[in-house]
């Protein structure tokens, strides 16, 4: 029997990151990945790379281009005539972008000397995994210390069962080749806003039903407010407080029934995107035998060290607590090999940033404004709208804010919120910030090139002060 300090289940951005670790400290060490990828070959990278973070960044940036083509350009003075898109070619662009990237994993693999087994793995105790291959062969390996990163999955909805036609999930919604004239989908959380976001673009008419009555409600409010007067007037029909009591697929489109405080109603949609969360994944694992406790809502439950309540199995990523983050489930990752390897084990969960990738994107880290007045923490404010920042004016992209919250006596940057153009890449400064427990005086006191969106950062830390310039 093959024996290896660390044994990795799962190839997502938590259990490869994990295994390049762990094989970068010294440990011999394999991962076990049962992914199939669309062309039918097994693929590692999990949700993120195949069907998550990657595919949908890749047909968010296509539609924005396109969209950009036929209604932004003109502002500019360039003339571009009849635009056309070809949905086709570009799920297939995002496909080579997804093979690339799932190919370049078992690179890095090798280049580390981790050993890829393929198939799937169940824990048989004593140490002990069994791998299944997809060919019927099983062989069992030891470690030392097995590392479980099984992801999640979906949230399956009883009312609106996915049929992988008419109504898909999030994956199938990365591969629609036609447009679909009229897009309804369950769930207005960060899903449905992205995918949302770029069929609208290519032309469908998007209707989101969601359940709660507050939009975003994790977001800071003043940003959720704005993002939803943007999405309203980029056609996005976001229906608020919608029960969705059932979808039928019929042979030319879906019919849904929901109730919301209009009372029934009834919509048709020529497809469904279900997008109401995700769940972890831990079945067949073989969790109770091994003495693995998982919590109410199915997550593996672990300490601050990832370890389980089975001695030498740890547990990171979507399958544990905690935001279902790929950069989380990295930093997991790294974490935890770097535990086992008898180094410091921890991550910073009060800095990790959120990014929503539409447009504008919305990103935001530490606490909103409604959580410190709940946890009676004293704070002051600074905003500054892109609206009076030179670049964004001139880049055509002047919606949105930076919103700085800083604690009101030690001036230490509690959270900041931004929506805005590539707010996505403006968080990071506010990240090292937090992390390096800035103050916002600090933020001010820093020179930010001009003229750069980064200004609107600057701008807010000073109004935090009541002394920003350009408002
Ligand atoms: P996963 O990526 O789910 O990987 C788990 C792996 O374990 C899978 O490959 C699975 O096949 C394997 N596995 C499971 N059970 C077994 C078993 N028994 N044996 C062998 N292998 C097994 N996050 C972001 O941070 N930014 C984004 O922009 C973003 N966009 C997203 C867009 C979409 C459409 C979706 C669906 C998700 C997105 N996410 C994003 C979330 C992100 O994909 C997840 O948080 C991340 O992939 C979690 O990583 P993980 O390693 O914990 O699990
Ligand atoms: P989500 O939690 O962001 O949103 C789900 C939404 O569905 C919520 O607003 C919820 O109130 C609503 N909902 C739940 N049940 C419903 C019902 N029966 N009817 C109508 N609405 C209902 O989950 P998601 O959008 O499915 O995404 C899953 C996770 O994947 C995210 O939480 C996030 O962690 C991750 N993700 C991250 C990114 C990113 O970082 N940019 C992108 C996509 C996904």
């Amino acid at each position: 029997m093959e024996r290896y300090d660390v044994l990795v289940i799962g190839a997502g951005p938590g259990g490869y990151v994990a295994a390049i670790r762990a094989a970068q400290l010294g440990l011999k060490t394999a991962c076990v990945e049962r992914w199939i990828g669309k062309e039918g070959k097994p693929a590692l990278g999990g949700t993120c790379l195949n069907v998550g973070c990657i595919p949908s960044k890749a047909l968010l940036e296509s539609s924005e281009q396109y969209h950009r083509a036929r209604h932004d350009l003109a502002a500019h003075g360039i003339e571009v005539g009849e635009v056309g898109i070809d949905p086709a070619a570009m799920v297939a662009r995002k496909d080579k972008i997804v093979s690339q990237f799932t190919g370049g994993i078992a690179g890095l693999f090798k280049k580390n000397g981790v050993t890829w087994l393929q198939g799937s793995a169940r824990l048989a105790g004593d140490g002990k995994v069994e791998v299944a291959g997809g060919d019927g062969a099983s062989q069992t390996v030891a470690a030392e210390h097995i590392i479980i990163a099984t992801g999640s999955r979906p949230t399956p909805l009883s009312v609106a069962p996915v049929d992988g036609e008419r109504i898909v999930d999030s994956a199938g919604a990365l591969d629609f080749t036609e447009i679909p004239a009229r897009l309804g989908i369950i769930g207005a959380g960060v899903i449905g806003l992205e995918l949302g976001s770029v069929w609208a673009r290519l032309g469908s008419d998007v209707t989101l039903l969601e359940a709660v009555p507050d939009f975003l409600p994790a977001a800071d409010r003043a940003i959720a407010a704005q993002a939803q007067k943007a999405f309203a007037g980029q056609g996005l029909n976001i229906r608020l407080g919608a029960k969705v009591t059932a979808a039928k697929a019929g042979a030319d489109a879906v019919t849904v029934d929901f109730e919301d405080k209009d009372g029934a109603q009834q919509a048709q949609f020529d497809r469904l995107i279900v997008a109401v969360g995700r769940q972890p994944v831990t079945d067949g694992l073989g969790l109770e035998a091994a003495g693995v406790a998982c919590d109410e809502r199915g997550f593996i439950q672990v300490d601050q060290r990832f370890c389980t309540a089975a001695r030498g199995v740890y547990a990171i990523g979507d399958v544990v607590r905690g935001p279902m983050l790929a950069h989380r489930a990295s930093e997991d990752g790294i974490a935890v090999a770097e535990g086992i390897a008898g180094q410091h084990c921890h991550v910073d969960y009060g800095t990790i940033p959120w990014i929503i990738y539409t447009w504008p994107e919305i990103a935001w880290v530490g606490r909103t404004e409604q959580a410190l007045k709940a946890e009676g923490v004293p704070y002051t404010v600074g905003v500054f709208p892109f609206q009076a920042n030179g670049r964004a004016r001139a880049m055509e992209a002047a919606q949105g804010q930076v919103k700085l919250l800083a604690h009101a006596e030690t001036d230490r940057v509690l959270g900041v919120h931004i929506m805005g153009p590539h707010a996505s890449e403006l968080i990071a400064e506010a990240v090292v910030a937090m992390e390096f427990c800035a103050s916002a005086e600090d933020i001010a006191r820093i020179v930010h090139a001009h003229p750069t969106l980064s200004e609107a950062l600057h701008e807010a830390a000073l109004a935090a002060h009541r002394r920003a310039i350009h408002v």
